[in-house]
């Protein structure tokens, strides 16, 4: 079976092609830039050693439809290509953001489910037009194949009443939909599973902690093995200190920021979500760069690095304490699954908690699932690395074999 992993942009399409018998990508690509003078598509083909073959194409893509009609192009393409007709593609997964409180799980793409999605655009009002654009493409351009819409808030909706309600008016719940929703859904419970299949336990009898520490960051906190609580919320600001976003603030900062300096709305939104986090800590937010920069002695740079890690410390407290107990904190996402530095300060001073992180562990490379804690820690540290693609081509192929 070949499912197509389509993750869709306002002006790119991030693709992959899988192979299900091996459950491997063997295409992947990203056409970008897309509307714009000079678009970018590069294109990668898998072999089966996991090398890389690349074609990068600079020229125009004017909308979506061309730039999937230009993908499907490569994709049948003798020298780049791995199928000979777009109707070997069998199935077609999306990425969607918002699902809102209507979708719990991965669920066939039909006209309700594109209405439903459609009425989440005010919560997520930068992304779900363009994830509709892609669905919308994918239909038309491969008309036989099931479209499956995997949702990035799904897995957090089993989070209870208590910890996704915000302590505001409750209409606003009720007549807006205000409370927290959570993202990055489809790596915490990818890693989730990863994680119980490493340790040889069923998912349903762990309580883990989750930390998605990418250039968008987040926790959850899950209990046998369903989520219950995770840090982002009504959007992707709150929580985590992240590589532009605040995460958690005062709430009243926006006024402060409107009341004494004169910033709009609009303004505040982007000082918050673009110039904030480590970036407004540090001046810049690729965190490879800020070690580097601690290193050499850059004051501003530690302290990004003391900001960033005493916040995932404090929700490591916190979910412990709301979890009750706890079999295994993951890491995961390009710091999480690099950086030992960002690990062990997280993981500083837990020896009472009972995470005990072993130094030599923590600092082997590796791109595989793996242990760092000691063989005395009452709580397993592991390192997972996420693979978002590859969870929602599993997910789509579950969906259309049920
Ligand atoms: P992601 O959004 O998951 O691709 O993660 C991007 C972040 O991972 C960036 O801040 C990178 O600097 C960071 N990252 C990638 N590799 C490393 C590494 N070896 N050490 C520290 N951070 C890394």
């Amino acid at each position: 079976m070949k499912i197509l992993v389509i993750n869709t942009g306002s002006s790119s399409i991030k693709y992959q092609l899988f192979d299900m018998d091996q459950k491997k990508a063997v295409v992947a690509g990203l056409a970008e830039k897309i509307g714009e003078e000079t678009s970018i598509l590069t294109h990668e083909l898998l072999d089966s050693n996991g090398e890389e073959k690349e074609k990068v194409e600079k020229e125009r893509i004017n909308d979506h439809e061309q730039g999937m009609e230009r993908i499907v192009n490569l994709l049948i393409d003798p020298e780049w290509g791995v199928i000979r007709d777009k109707s070997e593609i069998d199935a077609v997964g999306h990425r969607v953001v918002h699902g809102g409180e209507a979708f719990k799980s991965s669920t066939v793409i039909t006209s309700e489910v594109i209405s439903a999605i459609e009425e989440n655009i005010p919560l997520a009002p930068l992304h779900n037009p363009p994830n509709l654009t892609g669905i919308n493409v994918a239909r038309s351009l491969f008309p036989d194949a099931p479209q499956v819409a995997v949702f990035d808030t799904a897995f957090h909706q089993s989070i209870p009443k208590r910890a996704y309600l915000y302590a505001v008016p409750y209409e606003l719940y009720e007549k807006h939909r205000v409370r927290r929703y959570g993202f990055h859904g489809t790596s915490h419970e990818y890693v989730a599973q990863e994680g119980a299949a490493y340790l040889n336990r069923p998912l349903q009898d762990l309580n883990l902690i989750t930390v998605h520490l990418g250039n968008g960051a987040s926790m959850s906190a899950i209990k046998k093995g369903k989520c219950v609580d995770t840090t982002m919320g009504l959007t992707p600001l709150e929580g985590l200190v992240m590589g532009t976003r605040s995460g958690d603030i005062d709430p009243a900062l926006p006024f402060f920021l409107s009341k004494n300096l004169g910033l709009s709305i609009d303004e505040i939104d982007d000082l918050l979500n673009k110039k904030s986090g480590l970036k407004g800590l540090c001046g810049i937010n690729d965190m490879r760069g800020i070690e580097k920069r601690a290193a050499a002695g850059d004051q501003r740079a530690a302290v990004a690095l003391d900001v960033y890690t005493l916040r995932i410390k404090k929700y490591i407290g916190a979910y412990y304490a709301e979890l009750g107990n706890l079999d295994a904190v993951i890491f995961t996402a390009g710091i999480g699954e690099n950086s030992p530095k960002i690990r062990r300060m997280s993981c500083e001073n837990l020896e009472d908690l009972g995470l005990k992180l072993e130094p030599e562990k923590n600092k082997v490379k590796s791109s595989r699932t793996r242990e760092i804690s000691s063989e005395d820690s009452r709580v397993k540290i592991l390192v997972v690395p996420t693979n978002e693609e590859k969870k929602i081509a599993l997910e789509t192929e579950n969906v259309i074999k049920s």
